[in-house]
């Protein structure tokens, strides 16, 4: 059985290293397609692959068609837009993401991201503090957990609303649950952004649902930009100059928020969340993990296009 690797954005050395250990000890093949520059090397090397493991890869119908023995791609990660679920059980391969395994380095991130904001962007001036203040974490899923304990450890109170997470679950963390996604945006001051991109979210943090926000305002977005409208979100801030939005995901508009909304506006360069050396390494070896237990056993437990 021959497992690639194919990591435009490479794994960390150490997680490479832990990637072989699992694969080898099963007897497989691991090989390493790292920092390709043309999408012709990927459908070169998927040729004879029976299991892949990626990253923030595209793999569409072309590459899916060009993989004649793959049984397996696993997304090292949580999020995977970037695979054509459809075309993959078209072609009769499973699909798995690594959920649960970054999800402390984001949750980290967006909290570092709101004080970073609340503290005016380290200019030197006076800020405000997170203690006493309402969070509301839009989907209760592995990421927003994880902003909830860290922002209890800030003294924040919490609020969450996720559409299929039962509200005992959330409660029994001391989370309080509330019905809809409009309540929520209602409730809180600061609102951190956890739903997938999916055909129902995407473009649904619209201006309908911000314009509710109490007075000062702050949105934070550690998912993904698709679930944005955002010519309605610079509406917003346009309309409203308390209203901050802080993001993990550039926006496709970044000049024109960067231009418009100075000392209101902050975006990493590019996708840092799940950039941490603990980060890699887990989801690296787990998804190593669960191709031998696929593999081997049949285990589908991560599939997600079932
Ligand atoms: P997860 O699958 O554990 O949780 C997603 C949650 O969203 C689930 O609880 C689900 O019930 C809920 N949900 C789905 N549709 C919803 C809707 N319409 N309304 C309300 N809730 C809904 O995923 P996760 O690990 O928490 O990650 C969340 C998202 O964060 C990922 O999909 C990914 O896009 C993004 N992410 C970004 C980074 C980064 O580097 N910035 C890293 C990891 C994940």
């Amino acid at each position: 059985m021959k497992v690639l690797v194919a990591t435009e954005k490479p794994f960390a050395k150490i997680a490479v290293d832990g990637i072989r250990k699992e694969i080898e000890a099963a007897g497989y093949e691991l090989v390493l397609l790292e920092k390709y520059t043309d999408k012709a090397q990927l459908l070169d090397a998927v040729k004879d692959a029976n299991a892949i493991i990626i990253r923030s890869d595209i793999i569409d119908a072309e590459v899916l068609d060009a993989a004649k023995e793959l049984k397996i791609v696993v997304r090292a990660g949580a999020g995977y837009d970037n695979v054509d679920l459809a075309s993959a059980t078209a072609h009769d391969v499973c699909v798995m993401n690594t959920p649960g395994q970054n999800s402390n380095a984001v949750a980290e991130l967006a909290l570092g991201m709101m004080v970073y904001a609340v503290r005016n962007f380290y200019n030197g001036t006076s800020g405000t503090e997170l203690m006493g203040k309402k969070l509301g974490i839009h989907a209760y899923g592995n990421v927003g957990r994880n902003v909830a304990r860290v922002a209890k450890g800030f003294g924040m109170e919490v609020y969450a609303y996720d559409a299929f997470c039962p509200k005992e679950v959330i409660e029994k963390d001391g989370v309080k649950a509330l019905d809809s996604a409009a309540e929520l945006y209602k409730t809180c001051q600061f609102v951190s952004l956890h739903i997938p991109a999916t055909a129902e979210t995407k473009n649904s943090i619209n201006y309908a649902l911000l314009k509710d926000m109490p007075k000062g305002a702050m949105l934070v977005n550690t998912a993904r930009k698709e679930v944005i409208n955002e010519a309605e979100l610079i509406k917003l801030m346009e309309d409203r100059a308390d209203f901050k939005y802080i993001t993990d995901i550039m926006p496709a508009a970044n000049a024109e928020f960067v231009e418009k909304f100075a000392g209101r506006y902050f975006s990493t360069p590019k996708k840092m969340g799940a950039q941490t050396a603990e980060a890699n390494i887990n989801a690296g070896i787990a998804a190593a993990q669960q191709i031998v237990g696929f593999l081997k056993d049949g285990c589908e437990k991560f599939r997600v296009n079932k």
